[in-house]
């Protein structure tokens, strides 16, 4: 039995995640998984409901579940509430707790879908990306930092352990894909570059199936546009995690087919990238499908059942075929578009 914390949040958040795990139960029959599923306040619905956005409730259940599936939180209602209670902060405290320091990203240009990425279709085809970052230290968190009116200063630093755990991350995440692993850094001009790519290197010789690969991140940018299809996972720090993320994550052509997972010590959390989408929440019109896909990576990443992570990746492609929500031009529903992935499902 598997226990699964549910935390619909706001806007679009409850739609999407009712339709992930709808997929997940019709996955859960044909596969003979057994899940159980608790849903919990959190974000601006749990400011609304007990004053704060990660309430003690829903942390005890985070912490007895085997993981997270998480839509979206925050809003213009919440807007101006105290920064220590604002919904964005309930997500840094969730990640925090569970010690989450590894962010997947992929990023998959389904096959049909050519024509919705901003590259020429036949640059786009077979892109099929994920994106290891490292996600709870690198510059953002370094010490000394600070600024001065004469100058200001931040500092990027790794430990072995920092660099070794996202590293083997990365690696075992290789394995369940194409075994080609693109290590990113700046070795040439940083210090911590060198230490990061010799690590790298150490690990790598745990993971012989695995072909390896070094990349500095300015060239790296440039071959992310040019031929994106040559990559499977690519592992980096966090500030070149932030923005080579966000580069790849306009390959697919709509922030509605993102998925993503944090992994780590504690419970993995599984969110699409996608924000809480104001505009046209409660209007049955949001697309499911990175929830969906963040569904199949839980089933991969946490439940470690690739095969029925597969499945709903490729039900969805599937139903993506005939069936689209209208922010990829179609004028299907929330609720159509999901049933057309069950029925793809099959029994
Ligand atoms: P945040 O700051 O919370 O990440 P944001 O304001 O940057 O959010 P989103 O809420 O992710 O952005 O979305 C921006 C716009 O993209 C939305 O207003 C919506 O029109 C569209 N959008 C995002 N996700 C979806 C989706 N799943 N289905 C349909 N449209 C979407």
């Amino acid at each position: 039995m598997h226990k699964i914390a549910v935390l619909p949040g706001d806007g679009i958040g409850p739609e999407v995640t009712a339709a992930a795990v709808e997929v997940l139960k019709r996955a859960a029959e044909k596969f003979s998984l057994e899940l159980e599923f608790e849903h919990f306040d959190f974000g601006g619905a749990a400011i609304d409901a007990h004053g704060k956005p990660y309430p003690e409730e829903t942390q005890r259940g985070v912490h007895a579940a085997d993981a997270t599936l998480l839509g979206a939180i925050g809003g213009p209602k919440w807007d101006n509430v105290p920064r220590e209670i604002r919904a964005e902060t309930g997500l840094l405290a969730l990640r925090k707790d569970q010690g989450l320091y590894a962010n997947l990203r992929p990023a998959r240009v389904l096959e049909g879908l050519e024509e919705l990425s901003p590259l020429k279709p036949e640059l786009a085809r077979g892109v099929d990306i994920l994106i290891v970052r490292e996600l709870t230290g690198g510059i953002y968190f370094g010490e000394p930092r600070g600024m001065s009116e004469a100058e200001g200063w931040n500092t990027m630093r790794y430990s072995r352990p920092e660099v070794e755990r996202v590293a083997k991350v990365a690696f075992e995440a290789a394995l369940k894909r194409r075994k080609k692993l693109t290590s990113v850094e700046k070795a040439n001009v940083l210090e911590v570059g060198e230490f990061w790519r010799r690590t790298v290197a150490e690990v790598a010789q745990s993971y012989p199936e695995v072909s390896l690969q070094h990349q500095y991140v300015d060239a790296m940018a440039m071959h992310l546009i040019t031929h994106p299809a040559d990559f499977d996972v690519v592992v980096t720090s966090n500030i070149f995690g932030d923005i080579l993320s966000d580069l790849s994550s306009v390959l697919p052509g709509s922030l509605g087919l993102l998925p993503s997972a944090s992994l780590g010590e504690g419970v993995p959390l599984f969110e699409p990238v996608h924000g809480s989408a104001p505009d046209i929440a409660g209007k049955g019109m949001a697309n499911p499908t990175a929830a969906i896909l963040s569904a199949g990576m839980l089933a991969t990443y946490a439940l470690n059942r690739a095969d029925v992570g597969d499945a709903i990746e490729m039900a969805t492609a599937q139903a993506l075929r005939t069936t689209r929500t209208p922010d990829l031009g179609g004028d299907a529903s929330t609720t159509e578009f999901t049933k057309t992935v069950i029925a793809a499902l099959g029994g």
